[in-house]
């Protein structure tokens, strides 16, 4: 076949996920999944599905979930905005909001989707670099900008700000659109949705995939004021009209309701994160102080990527990134006890043998 057609096309650099090997048996901390199963009203719910309503197309405003929502949240249906995971969320969010002639700022090391965005849809952007502790640099989003993004907590570090530095960077910047990802929040830092009655140019993002336990499902929610979503909504009308399927919509909508399991366990998570980071310091790793479902290690004297190796030999899986600054650095989900315990006994195995 001739290759003419790649002259029209579009070039692009996609993201690369953490592996989904097709095994059962391994320890899958690599992407960040719960290790818990959704809520138990979820599969009720879905026993009760009535299948043949599925010829029907869903309610492209997902009326019953996003009710759901802005009673958790405490806001109004109309600063809700829903869709198909939170990558597709921020895809839209960055093709309806930054736009401008001025480049956009995000952090040097974050969530690597946010370069192949700026890169697909040619947005120019800047990234900014994070400070010695590999903390957000509040000052250096103080500048002139066309929009802001980053992650809080952010990732792979697992560092969170505070509010209070997430409304400085807000007092800088009242004329462009500043996005919050939280997809980790739930797991010990402070969501910044409070701030979305003051700053109308917030826009703040969660995803269910993590503390709810729905990765599956694929369900993202953007809050924000009134009009930065009624815009997102145009957007997404321009592109797709029913991003959450029907049963998306009935499960995400019991799920949410289920505040008490929510709870549970991510208190469970939380709780197991705390004893790994206390062993892996035990043994020597430098462990920054996680606000998230993973904890974010080097060592000073194990190579990373060789322990990755070694542990994926043993079907443990966690994530390296092969990426400036964070090359002797490895991002690990927190899984069950049982599974941290695999995990921990595997790099003793490890380390008697260097
Ligand atoms: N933001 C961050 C910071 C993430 O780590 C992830 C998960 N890879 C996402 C957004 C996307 O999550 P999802 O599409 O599953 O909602």
């Amino acid at each position: 076949m001739s290759e003419g057609w790649k002259s029209h096309s579009r070039k692009v650099t996609p993201y690369v996920p953490g592996e989904q090997p097709k095994s059962q048996n391994l320890i899958k901390l690599n992407t960040n999944e719960n290790p818990y199963p959704p809520s138990p009203k979820v599969e009720a719910c879905l026993r009760n599905i009535d299948v043949s309503r599925l010829r029907l197309y869903p309610d492209p405003q997902a009326t019953e979930l996003t009710a759901a929502l802005s009673n958790y949240y405490g806001v109004e249906c109309e600063q809700v905005f829903v869709g198909n995971g939170s990558d597709e969320v921020l895809a839209l969010a960055f093709l309806a909001f930054f736009n401008g002639d001025k480049e956009i700022l995000f952090p040097n090391i974050t969530y690597s989707f946010y370069d192949v965005y700026a890169e697909l849809y040619d947005i120019k952007h800047r990234k900014v670099p994070l400070n010695e502790q590999f903390e957000i640099d509040i000052n250096a989003y103080k500048v002139e900008n066309g929009g802001i993004i980053f992650s809080n907590p952010n990732a792979p570090t697992s560092i969170a700000i505070s509010v209070e530095q997430i409304e400085d960077i807000l007092k800088a910047n009242r004329d462009v659109v500043v996005i919050v990802d939280e997809a980790y929040v739930d797991f010990g830092a402070e969501s910044a949705v409070d701030l979305i009655h003051q700053y109308h140019n917030l826009l703040v993002i969660h995803t269910y995939s993590k503390s709810r336990a729905l990765a599956g499902l694929r369900l993202g929610v953007a809050i924000g004021s009134k009009e930065l979503i009624a815009h997102l909504e145009a957007v997404k009308n321009s592109f797709n009209s029913y991003p959450i399927d029907m049963i998306a919509q009935e499960l995400a909508t019991v799920a949410i309701q289920d505040v008490e399991y929510f709870k549970r366990i991510t208190s469970k998570v939380i709780q197991t994160r705390t004893y790994v980071m206390t062993e892996l310091r035990k043994l020597g790793f430098t462990v920054a102080d996680s606000k998230t479902n993973f904890v974010f290690v080097t060592h000073p004297t194990l190579l990373a990527k060789d322990l990755f190796e070694f542990l994926k030999t043993y079907q443990i899986y966690v994530r390296y990134f092969d990426k400036p600054f964070i090359d002797n650095h490895l991002r690990i989900s927190i899984g069950t006890d049982e599974e941290m315990d695999q995990l921990l006994k595997h790099i003793r195995m490890y380390m008697t043998r260097q």
